[in-house]
């Protein structure tokens, strides 16, 4: 395989269309594509025209305006591009029209109440900043989803407006450091993606693991990642010839798929691609999660997805490095090395520090659900608490300027920001804290609470419009100044002052971190019923507002979207175990209890059942009494419990307020869950192994 020659050949990139388009037509794209601005819609008929016969060649009969509504995962609504003729035959066509508006029935994507059924129709529009690209035989052309009256509905449109935000309040920065000719300022993503790879079959024998993509039963394995094996350990074959075609088929799309390899718990992998602007990365991750699906089931295997598919074994999550970047590709979270440069890059520093300490809510909220809800907290992931690992060099740095005594490092110097020059810092130094929930890492920050299964798009367009806006105030201030070197040093200690308390660069496990967390004051969101009410605070409305991110009734409808799914999530696992715990469970262990009974009795003895007034240790069969006994308790406490499960999913949908509702599962049904859980997996130790209606966690990890 030739990968120069494959690389992107399956995307409608610059590339292609200096190719295939008329050079006027090319250069008026290229514009709106840099610029992010409107469409010319006189050259729409001719790039949709060159697109339709770059694609039909490549064998693509159909089209689809594919766009990320607020379920999380893309959608497609798939036309081809015939056409019938006079004579009865047909043509391939694709007009402007159809390649810049498409409508779609919208009311059957979550809206939170924007889009009232009446007026069902939403509209698809093409994004020409990412590129179209052919997936199965149809192409696929990147797209924003709004409702008749204009509200957004989809993720890919507030993320533009973020990026936009962003952008203007950078330049402002930029010039005020004297920089005129840079044009744009972009941020960049790279998302690393964690996942597990089990055998399809045992996917498919576990309804839990096909409806709600973990498991809901399970006790611990005799092996977990306890001897830390598995990490960054050798890819066996089934897995890596996967891997191999992943690979093949990302590159196909112009994806950088660069790094693959195994996680801290067995079946779990790894996938990081090189970054690249925010909106291509986020359309990028979708393609990638998507695709990864696709080729596992090609291989006998099962993708999951989902943050926390086993008790007790690490869960996956996605790592949003983010940075800032011109259209000149200077990195502005890279320290640089004059002092100009290392003042610039303080003041970017400084955003980023501030913007974490005053939206800590909004970070938390946007990386909540019921699925991501296992991992915050829990001991593997971050915590809930959201704080900024600095790293140590930057601290001292930090501290010297803060208390205007000498840095500590070689040049002993007292440092005036835009005068000297900071000292070297070392990047991603390899005994780097990865307990931080948003780490500096040398040249950028690496997100680490998002859950593996999220569209990178909402924590993006939180981190873009946070850092805009402190960057706003940043400028408002610096431009009034008479002496620029003087108010940006002393912005900067104030920011220092101000916003330390988000600085976290020890241990964030630790216990001592949450009780630490707390003096200082910083928020503990514990899960998604505490974080998701938050979004409409008047704060966070005035923030979305002032940068044109959303508007009110906008961040309303999501938080009615991410409560309702967090409810219906619930709900249906709630269900998903009532069932496996009576059809499944409670008639196998039966079975088995019946055996026991039969040897009991063989070995003529008191019927268990009967609970004979004999102690266990009177008994020639003590042994398969005690088992018999146990197994009888849990089971009957397994089955009430079910039953308590089953009135208590009746009740919730009597709460009509979501967040009561959403409060409702969170602290009424979630620990009846765990409780009906526990009962399970302390009987699936004492069944014999044929009995159990489904395969275990062993079976499951070990089974590639
Ligand atoms: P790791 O975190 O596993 O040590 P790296 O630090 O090499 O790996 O990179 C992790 C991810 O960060 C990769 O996807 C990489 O492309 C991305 N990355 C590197 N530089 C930037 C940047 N300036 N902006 C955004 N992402 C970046
Ligand atoms: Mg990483």
């Amino acid at each position: 395989m030739k990968v120069p020659e494959i690389f992107g050949e399956n995307v409608f990139d610059l590339k292609v269309m200096q190719d295939k388009l008329p050079k006027e037509v090319f250069k008026s794209l290229k514009e709106t594509i840099e610029k992010g601005t409107m469409l010319d819609p006189n050259i729409a008929g001719v790039v949709a025209n060159a697109m339709k016969d770059w694609a039909v060649e490549k064998g693509a009969t159909h089209y689809t305006h594919w766009f990320q509504p607020m379920t999380g995962v893309t959608a497609e609504k798939h036309d081809s591009f015939i056409s019938p003729t006079k004579d009865g035959k047909v043509i391939m066509d694709f007009s402007g029209k159809e390649l810049v508006v498409g409508e779609s029935d919208a009311s059957s994507f979550p809206s939170g109440g924007v889009r009232a059924t009446f007026e069902a129709r939403g509209y698809t529009a093409w994004d020409p900043t990412s590129y179209a690209f052919i997936k199965d035989g149809t192409l696929c052309i990147p797209s924003t989803f709004f409702s008749y009256s204009g509200e957004v509905l989809d993720k890919k449109t507030p993320l533009l407006r973020s990026m936009r935000a962003l952008n203007e309040q950078a330049l402002r920065i930029l010039r005020l450091f004297g920089n005129t000719s840079v044009k744009r300022v972009y941020p960049t993503v790279g998302a690393e993606q964690e996942y597990f790879l089990i055998d399809r079959k045992m996917f498919d024998a576990r309804k839990d693991l096909v409806l709600s993509g973990r498991t809901l039963f399970g006790a611990k394995p005799p092996k977990g990642q306890e001897l830390e094996d598995h990490y960054f350990g050798p890819i066996k074959l089934r897995v890596s010839a996967f891997m191999k075609e992943l690979d093949e088929e990302l590159w196909k799309l112009g994806i950088f798929a660069k790094t693959e390899h195994n996680e801290v718990a067995p079946s779990q992998h790894e996938l990081a691609p090189i970054f690249t602007v925010t909106n291509l990365a986020s359309d990028q991750n979708q393609l990638i999660m998507e695709t990864m699906k696709k080729v596992a089931s090609r291989h006998g295997l099962y993708c999951l997805l989902h943050e926390k598919p086993f008790k007790g074994v690490n869960g996956s999550g996605k790592h949003n490095n983010w940075s800032m970047s011109t259209d000149k590709g200077v990195n502005l979270l890279d320290p640089g090395s004059t002092p100009a440069e290392n003042g610039q890059f303080m003041l970017f520093l400084m955003a980023v520090i501030a913007a974490v300490d005053d939206y800590q809510d909004l970070l938390r909220l946007t990386v909540t659900s019921a699925g991501n809800d296992h991992r915050l907290g829990a001991n593997e992931a971050p915590p809930a608490v959201v704080s900024i690992y600095l790293g140590e060099e930057l601290q001292e740095v930090i501290d010297a300027l803060e208390h205007d005594v000498k840095y500590k490092g070689k040049t002993k110097q007292i440092m005036k920001l835009g005068v000297d020059t900071l000292p070297e810092l070392p990047k991603d130094t390899t005994d780097r804290n990865r307990t931080s929930p948003f780490a500096f890492t040398g040249n950028k920050f690496e997100f680490r609470m998002p859950g593996s299964t999220f569209s990178i798009a909402g924590p993006n367009i939180i981190i873009n419009t946070i850092v805009a806006d402190e960057l706003r105030q940043f400028a408002d201030e610096l431009e009034k100044a008479e002496d620029f070197n003087a108010a940006l040093h002393d912005l900067v200690v104030k920011t220092i002052k101000e916003h330390k308390r988000i600085i976290f660069n020890g241990n964030n496990y630790s216990e001592e971190w949450t009780k630490e967390a707390e003096k200082r004051g910083l928020l503990n969101l514990k899960n998604s019923a505490e974080a998701l009410p938050r979004f409409a605070d008047k704060k966070n409305v005035e923030l979305f507002e002032r940068n044109k991110v959303f508007t009110e009734r906008e961040v309303r409808s999501r938080m009615e979207i991410m409560l309702d799914n967090y409810c219906k999530v619930l709900s249906i696992e709630g269900q998903t175990m009532v069932e496996m715990g009576r059809q499944e469970i409670y008639p196998a262990v039966n079975a088995y209890i019946l055996e026991l009974c039969k040897v009991i009795e063989h070995k003529e003895l008191c019927k268990v059942v009967e609970r004979s007034e004999k102690p266990a240790s009177a008994c020639k069969a003590p042994a398969e009494r005690k088992v018999a006994e146990r197994l009888s308790a849990d089971n009957e406490a397994m089955f009430a419990k079910a039953e308590e499960i089953e009135n208590l999913l009746a009740e919730a949908k009597t709460h009509t307020d979501a967040v009561k509702q959403a409060k409702f599962f969170a602290e009424k049904v979630i620990p009846v869950m765990e409780e009906m859980r526990s009962f399970a997996d302390d009987m699936e130790g004492y069944t014999a192994k044929k009995y159990w209606p489904f395969p275990t966690y062993a079976d499951i990890l070990f089974s590639v």
